[in-house]
């Protein structure tokens, strides 16, 4: 892709989270992670030089490879995928800044075991199937703020500092703004427990997202269309 498309995609996205932040107040903050699944890693690098930082992946592997060949800038790196249980230690090796898409009660065990065996932590965050949907993973709502408590518990070595959601798949804005507030909901209770990240938002509904006090988006296509 082209340096000036990319700087174009990139203020644009910049000026709508900037709008959408105001609306909410002028204190609320908006991290920007930029996903690369669809791009090419020559893409993240010029993202770099036009100034993102943190990037994420969906797949082990993937994030893997964009980690080594770009090894040499200062990045943060996010895992936001469906996690395989045969793939945690290859993802404890990297060491990505936030893991996004801890999605069971089981799986937090199995990962704060590994965690455990290799003296390591992890920042996480707890995924919500929002608009329950039988496609995503995550826990449910109604689930959502003991199964987040039960991991404070139960496994040490994970750090949680939120929760993640996929809006709702659909066209109609009131279904997906609902699945946002539901989460956002969630994460106002949790917020005593010490969650600070809200992460909502892809390419088609960051801004609603934003909107619903959402303080991390995720968005991919946006960027490298
Ligand atoms: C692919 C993906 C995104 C980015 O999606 P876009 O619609 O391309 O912005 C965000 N979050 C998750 C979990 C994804 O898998």
């Amino acid at each position: 892709m082209d340096k000036e498309q990319l700087r174009a995609n990139l203020d644009e996205v910049i000026w709508n989270i900037e709008e959408a932040r105001i609306a909410v107040s002028e204190h609320h903050i908006v991290q920007l992670v930029a996903v690369g699944k669809y791009t090419e890693v020559e893409n993240i690098a010029t993202l770099y030089v036009l100034g993102q930082r943190a990037f994420g992946e969906n797949q082990v592997q993937q994030l893997r490879e964009r980690m080594a060949a770009l090894e040499e800038l200062p990045l943060e790196w996010h895992m936001i995928g469906t996690l395989q249980k045969n793939k945690i230690n290859n993802l404890i090796d990297l060491r990505p800044t936030l893991m996004q898409s801890l999605d069971s009660l089981s799986l937090a065990e199995e990962l704060n075991k590994k965690l455990t065996a290799k003296e390591a932590r992890m920042n996480c965050l707890l995924q919500i199937n929002s608009a329950r949907e039988e496609t995503k993973s995550g826990v449910t709502p109604e689930e959502a703020t003991d199964i987040y408590q039960q991991i404070k518990e139960s496994c040490p070595n994970i750090n949680l500092k939120g929760v993640m959601t996929i809006g709702a798949h659909t066209e109609d804005e009131t279904l997906i703004k609902q699945s946002f507030e539901t989460t956002h909901k969630i994460f106002e209770s949790l917020e005593k427990e010490g969650a600070t990240i809200c992460s909502m938002g892809m390419s088609g509904d960051y801004p609603l997202a934003i909107r619903c006090g959402s303080n991390l988006v995720r968005i991919g296509s946006a960027l490298f269309k």
